[in-house]
C-alpha cells in the first residue's frame, strides 16, 4: 500500500493506562487533552492512524494470574480497547476531526471492520483512523499491533506514547534511580538488554522490517503534537 505524495503518515500508539487517569475506566479530561493534541497535528497536515491500548480496563496476563483462562481474559482486554477507541473518537469529533474506528473483532454497530485499504483511503481524506480490539488474537499486545498496522498501511514512524515514562532508559527507571534516558537505541540492543518499555515482539517486528519507532511520554502537554510533527522528544529506535 504505497503512500501517495510525500506527506508524513504516523501510527500513534496510546497506552490504555493513560486513558484511565490512574483508575479503571475513562477519564474524560485526559482523553479530551489527548484529542486536542492529535487535532493540532492533523490540522498541520499529518496523516494519523491510532492504536489504543486497554490496560485501564483489563490485561489478560494479569487476569489469568488470578485464575481466569488466559484466552478469555485476553478477549476482555481487546474489548476494553474498543471502549477507549469510542471515547477518543468522541472527543476528536467534538474538536472537528473526522474519524473512523476499525476493529479487529467485527462489531458492525459500533465500528467498521479492519480493512487496511479502506483505512488508507480514510487517511488520504484527512480522517483519523482508530484501530481497536488489538489484533483480534489472544497472546498479542497492542504495542505489537501498532507496529503491524504501521507496516501494513505504510507509516513513516511508530510513535509509542507512554505514561509515567518518557523514553527508553538504560534500566527500569521506576526501580533503578541510576537509569539514564537514551536518545537513540537499536532494536537489537533493546532486545538484548531486555528493556520492557515496549514489548519484545513489537521491537523484533520493527527490527525485521526496518520500521522506525520513537518512544516518548505523553504526560507533558503538547508532546503528542510534537511527536506527530517529528520532534525528537523521546528515544528514537532504529535497526
Ligand atoms: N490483547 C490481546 N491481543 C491483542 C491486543 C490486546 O489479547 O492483539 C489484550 C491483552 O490481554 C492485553 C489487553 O488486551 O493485556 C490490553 O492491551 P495492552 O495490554 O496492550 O494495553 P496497554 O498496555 O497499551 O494499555
Amino acid at each position: 500500500l504505497p503512500k501517495k505524495g510525500d506527506g508524513r503518515r504516523v501510527l500513534l500508539k496510546l497506552s490504555g493506562e493513560a486513558f484511565g487517569g490512574g483508575a479503571v475506566g475513562v477519564d474524560p479530561d485526559v482523553v479530551s487533552r489527548v484529542a486536542a493534541e492529535i487535532a493540532e497535528g492533523v490540522a498541520q497536515g499529518i496523516e494519523c492512524a491510532i492504536v489504543v491500548g486497554g490496560g485501564n480496563f483489563f490485561r489478560g496476563a494479569e487476569l489469568s494470574q488470578r485464575g481466569m483462562d488466559r484466552r478469555r481474559a485476553d478477549y476482555m482486554g481487546m474489548l476494553g480497547t474498543v471502549m477507549n477507541c469510542l471515547a477518543l473518537q468522541d472527543f476528536l469529533e467534538q474538536k472537528g476531526v473526522s474519524t473512523r474506528v476499525q476493529t479487529a473483532i467485527t462489531m458492525g454497530q459500533v465500528a467498521e471492520p479492519y480493512l487496511p485499504l479502506r483505512a488508507v483511503r480514510h487517511l488520504e481524506k484527512g480522517r483519523v483512523v482508530i484501530f481497536g480490539a488489538g489484533a483480534g488474537m489472544p497472546y498479542f499486545s497492542t504495542d505489537t499491533v501498532a507496529v503491524q498496522r504501521a507496516l501494513e498501511i505504510g507509516c513513516d514512524e511508530v510513535l509509542m506514547a507512554k505514561n509515567g515514562v518518557d523514553g527508553v532508559y538504560t534500566a527500569d527507571p521506576r526501580s533503578n534511580p541510576d537509569a539514564e534516558k537514551l536518545e537513540h537505541i537499536t532494536y537489537d540492543e533493546a532486545l538484548k538488554k531486555g528493556l520492557k518499555v515496549v514489548d519484545a515482539t513489537a521491537f523484533s517486528l520493527c527490527m525485521d522490517n526496518a520500521q522506525q519507532m520513537m518512544v516518548f511520554g505523553l504526560d507533558e502537554s503538547g508532546n503528542i503534537t510534537r511527536a506527530m510533527k517529528g520532534d525528537r522528544i523521546g528515544t528514537v529506535v532504529t535497526g
